[in-house]
């Protein structure tokens, strides 16, 4: 093996090691502690490779670190996760990531998102962030965020673990292949599987328990976090190309994936208008239509979400309506159980709306807009977005 090279760059800054823990990174000639300082991280799983990418993020003090998860602790987590103590059990793991970050790097700030990224995350915090990580066990979170992510136009780190074998990848937008384009029909098979009941999907995604080590854990979420790193310091990165780990035969090496022509996940949003004074529980649905028929120039102007939202359940047999006004992805079969004869009640389903609807006076949020969400405004042709961006305070408030 031979010795690193030494690169001749700017000047490095050599501080003192008895007060700076960032002290032996100032040897490091492209380091910039400033820009790592200044860096926010939107870390998407706090599991076996979640705790992981952050424990080295706090440690290299990247400064602002947004964790989120939907999960809480249980025993079987403790083999895996550094920032996990058995006293942790029952708690939510975006909290106990966040304090465990706090106690190893008090310069770091961070702030625990704790929910389902996939309908209660707005787009908008995606786009707000230098680099997202993804820290994930299943296909359908990983193609929720890398539709998000080409959608906002952000790069994203992939690491998958299983058994002694790992993956890492670097997805961004327009440069090479995306996630998407890596699926095969037998990955479409399973996703497709599992979305074959829309209700009963979320009861059984992300129950899959996978089979792996800490030691795979910690190598594949060093290299994620080293992309990210890189990202941060916009140096060069290899965009849909992996890394592949077989931790059995010591094998590692690189492969590229091939562009998908009709690939779904290449979708751009574009323009995207940041609304300063909107956010999801004071903007109404009229609010938005009339800033959008004053910006697009004509009244006949419709808005779109980005999935289906629940109106109403139905029930034949009582001749009853119960309005919902909540993301079918939310709801599971139980919701659609009629309370009074048990029967599968219909639901009523729209995601765009023209403005004669007659709950035009209902808040975003009490329609199921997730804070800094993006919403589609159109007018014949043209199309223009739409975020929420007076929610981006609060959802960065970083402590
Ligand atoms: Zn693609
Ligand atoms: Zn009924």
């Amino acid at each position: 093996m031979t010795e690193p090279a030494i690169t001749v760059g700017d000047p490095i800054t050599i501080t003192d090691p008895d007060s700076d823990r960032y002290h032996t990174f100032g040897y490091i000639s492209w380091w910039q502690q400033e820009v790592v300082r200044n860096a926010t991280v939107l870390v998407v799983g706090a599991g076996a490779l979640g705790n992981e990418v952050l424990k080295n993020m706090a440690l290299m003090g990247v400064g602002n670190l947004l964790i989120a998860d939907f999960d809480t602790i249980e025993d079987s987590n403790l083999s895996r996760s550094v920032l996990f103590r058995s006293q942790d059990r029952g708690r939510r793991k975006v909290d106990a990531a966040a304090d465990a970050v706090k106690a190893l790097n008090p310069d770091v700030n961070v702030k625990a998102w704790h929910g389902d990224i996939n309908f209660e995350m707005g787009l908008g915090v995606f786009r707000h962030v230098d680099a997202v990580i993804g820290c994930l066990d299943n296909r359908e979170a990983r193609l929720s965020i890398n539709r998000k992510c080409w959608q906002v136009n952000r790069p994203w780190v992939d690491g998958a673990i299983q058994e002694l074998m790992g993956i890492v990848r670097l997805f961004w937008p327009g440069q090479g292949a995306c996630y998407e384009c890596t699926l095969t029909d037998l990955d479409y098979q399973i996703i497709n599987l599992r979305y074959s009941c829309p209700l009963l999907a979320r009861q059984n995604i992300l129950q899959g328990k996978v089979p792996t080590t800490p030691t795979s854990a910690s190598i594949v979420a060093a290299f994620q976090t080293q992309e990210a790193l890189k990202l941060i310091h916009e140096m060069e990165v290899q965009p849909g190309k992996a890394m592949m780990i077989n931790g059995l035969t010591n094998d590692v090496y690189v492969t590229e994936y091939p562009v998908k022509k009709d690939c779904m996940s290449h979708v751009m949003l574009d323009p995207i208008v940041e609304l300063a004074e909107a956010t999801a529980v004071s903007t109404t649905l009229q609010d938005l239509f009339a800033i959008a028929r004053d910006h697009l120039g004509s009244d006949d102007v419709a808005l779109e979400f980005d999935g289906e939202l629940v109106l109403a359940f139905t029930c034949e047999a009582c001749a009853t309506r119960e309005p919902v006004f909540q993301r079918m992805a939310r709801l599971d079969e139980s919701h659609a159980a009629c309370p009074t004869c048990g029967q599968r009640r219909d639901m009523e389903l729209t995601h765009r709306f023209d403005g004669s609807e007659d709950f035009l006076e209902r808040t975003l949020a009490q329609m199921d807009v997730a804070p800094l969400s993006i919403i589609r405004a159109r007018s014949g042709q043209q199309s223009i977005y739409y975020e929420l961006t007076g929610d981006k305070a609060e959802l960065f408030d970083f402590t």
